[in-house]
């Protein structure tokens, strides 16, 4: 409870679907009550929590505590209310030097007017030189050694696997067994590596995902299904998917949620430049294009993506997707696949994240925890 009291009245959606309602609210949802006279042309969402998101706004995970501060503070104006800084293939040292600098924002009480810092995706160094998409070449093996390093550090809460590596299917019981949600992905490994590795989770009863599924994974084919096909064919993954009109054919996200739908969910997989700067920019030590919204390396590899989620959002209803199945691939999908009980959802009790958009799916306001984030609502 806090002296913060706030309210909301419009289209709520709750855990049965949108209602016209009225919420009061201090860092907790206190109550929720039907009003049939509320407005119908604002919506009250579950604030946003991204899973893999690598910077934005000019910062980025690897900059250190300024960087993930930045990054925070410039995506919860976009409706990201929870987060999962992500780190990029790098020298060791450089990693763990990223991964301290993420535990040191989170030791010192999180981020005033940002995100909520879950703890750290470690997307690389244990994936494949032979996928490596725009991630710099320092790809490692996964040994037991690296592995308590990593954990002592008490920070990451995903991590990017190819489960073809030597040594990857121990790696990945150690990391979920440590509560880490285990996320294969940027692989060249066979249909049964994948799947062999999330049958072993799965009797874990740990937490899996495909990273950024489709992306840097291979294709399916008739008798070559690759990751990719058991990522969509086994019952328990969570699907990240990059819905920025660049990386993924409409047809493959609706494939994805065919497959899964329930366990789709919304990334931006975002880096510095997102937030409309254009032109040169930079990811882990590369250079970046970006025209149009669509960020490539020199070698027109696609370079992570632009992406807010409130736009990750908009792309997936243009593609024809519920507004109310989309806003949950935004925030109560990714906060089970990360075993969160209090965020995710509109309901009495839980934090107070929350995003507010208009007709036009716009952001015109965000409370993390109850605290409102734009100083003022715009208003045309
Ligand atoms: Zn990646």
């Amino acid at each position: 409870m806090t002296e913060n009291q706030n309210s909301f009245q419009g289209q709520v959606l709750l855990p049965e679907g949108f209602r016209l309602a009225s919420v009061q609210f201090g860092t907790q949802i206190q109550a929720l009550e039907p009003d049939p006279d509320a407005p119908t042309d604002l919506y009250l969402l579950p604030g946003f929590i991204d899973t893999h998101v690598h910077g934005g706004g000019g910062f980025d995970a690897m900059d250190g505590p300024d960087g993930v501060r930045g990054m925070a503070r410039f995506h919860a104006h976009h409706g990201t209310t929870s987060l999962l800084p992500t780190t990029l293939t790098a020298p060791w040292l450089e990693v763990m030097a990223a991964l301290n600098g993420i535990g040191e924002v989170m030791r010192s009480g999180g981020v005033q007017g940002g995100a909520d810092i879950l703890g750290a995706h470690l997307e690389g160094p244990f994936i494949s030189s032979e996928r490596l998409g725009a991630q710099p070449p320092f790809s490692l093996l996964p040994t037991l050694e690296r592995i308590s390093e990593l954990l002592a550090l008490n920070v990451v809460r995903a991590v990017t696997l190819a489960p073809e590596l030597a040594g990857a299917p121990l790696a990945a019981l150690v990391f979920a067994r440590a509560g880490v949600r285990v996320g294969l992905g940027h692989t060249a490994g066979s249909y049964e590596q994948a799947w062999s590795v999330l049958d072993a989770l799965q009797l874990e009863e740990g937490r899996w995902a495909g990273t950024h599924t489709f992306n840097a994974m291979g294709g399916l084919e008739g008798r070559i299904p690759g990751p990719l096909g058991a990522l969509l064919n086994h019952p328990a993954p969570f699907l990240e998917l990059i819905v920025d009109g660049f990386h993924l054919h409409p047809g493959s996200v609706k494939l994805a949620i065919h497959a899964a739908p329930e366990r789709v969910m919304l990334i931006t997989d975002a880096m510095r430049a997102a937030g409309g700067l254009e032109g040169k920019s930079e990811l882990g030590g590369q250079t970046v294009t970006v025209k149009g919204g669509k960020a490539t390396l020199p070698d027109d590899t696609l370079a992570g993506s632009v992406l807010t989620m409130s736009e990750a959002l908009r792309q997936t209803v243009k593609l024809g997707i519920p507004l109310e199945r989309a806003a949950r691939m935004a925030s109560t999908v990714p906060a089970r696949s990360l075993g969160l009980t209090d965020r995710g959802h509109i309901a009495l009790g839980l934090r107070a994240d929350l995003v507010v958009l208009d007709a036009q799916l716009e952001v015109r306001q965000v409370y993390c925890a109850g605290v409102p984030l734009l100083l003022e609502v715009p208003h045309e």
